[in-house]
């Protein structure tokens, strides 16, 4: 496997691929990497020739207050899994290797207002445009991306309809922990007692899943969903929203496909988890 901290690496190496016909696989990620991320990287691993991993704590996704310096790193760890996964290559710049200021963002606002967009200003601006410069430095023909990042998957895939992109957006299901709890790099984080409270994300998405099955509606499924996070002292929700996945606004009943999403934090630390369910 080769690294690469530069878009000229990248580039000579993409152009070599390309001109024998190869195909490639892009998989976005921000390091400190886990099962979830390498869930990704081995259906990219299938479904390619050329597998790229991008490693890169992207700075202009985080708003001011938020944990870009004390996000976790660990480079030759990101390196072993990739390594062991088949990835043929990672790519690790540094900041000012991807940006340039002043530069240019790509934003999409319709997509971006709810959910974690409303609470994270900008947040989806900078993935917008990480995201796409990426899609370009690669020349991908196929992108993956994990499902629970749920607003995330829908954003870049109406950006890549909106925007002509070359590439086939693939989403992937969220991997857990053996306990349910959704894996995170985030997860880092948690004491004792704060991961053992972060089930209560779980604990509701699970129950919630059964409730929609059985037919419950908007309103008491929201209901049921918060009491039982809010049941857990450490707890408490940024937001818990049911909407259509695919246009991600609000819904007042049912109908597919729908997407229950929620944030909550546990302690100080921001916790998301999600499912989608068509009947
Ligand atoms: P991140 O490094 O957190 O930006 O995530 C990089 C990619 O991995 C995103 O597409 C995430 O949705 C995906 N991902 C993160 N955690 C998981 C998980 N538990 N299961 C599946 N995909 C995940």
């Amino acid at each position: 496997m080769k690294t690469a901290k530069t878009v000229e690496e990248v580039r000579n190496l993409v152009k070599h691929c390309k001109a024998e016909g190869k195909s490639i696989g892009l998989v976005p990620t921000m390091g400190f990497l886990h099962k979830g991320h390498g869930s990704l990287i081995k259906k990219a691993r299938e479904e390619n020739d050329f597998v790229i991993v991008s490693d890169f704590v992207n700075p202009i996704q985080f708003g001011p207050n938020e944990d870009l310096e004390s996000y976790p790193r660990d480079f030759d760890a990101d390196c072993k899994l990739c390594e062991s996964l088949g990835a043929d290559l990672i790519f690790h710049p540094e900041p000012s290797e991807m940006y340039q200021n002043p530069h240019t963002t790509v934003d999409i606002s319709l997509l971006s207002d709810g959910l974690c967009g409303s609470k994270r200003p900008g947040h989806f601006k900078g993935v917008c445009t990480v995201v796409s410069k990426l899609f370009n430095i690669s020349k991908a023909d196929r992108a993956y991306f994990g499902q629970k990042d749920a607003q995330q998957l829908a954003i870049i895939k109406k950006m890549v309809k909106d925007l002509n992109f070359d590439v086939e957006v693939i989403g992937c299901p969220i991997v857990r922990e053996e306990d349910g709890l959704a894996m995170s790099s985030r997860n880092t984080y948690l004491n004792e007692a704060e991961r053992k409270a972060a089930l209560c994300l779980s604990k509701a998405i699970f129950a919630g899943k059964d409730a929609i099955h059985k037919g419950m509606k908007v309103c008491e499924l929201q209901s049921l969903m918060s009491r039982i996070i809010t049941c857990e002292p450490m707890a408490k929700i940024d937001y818990l929203s049911v909407v259509d996945l695919e246009n991600l606004q609000p819904l007042e009943e049912i109908h597919e496909p729908v997407l229950v999403a929620m944030a909550v934090y546990i302690g100080k630390t921001r916790l998301i988890d999600n499912f989608f369910y068509e009947f």
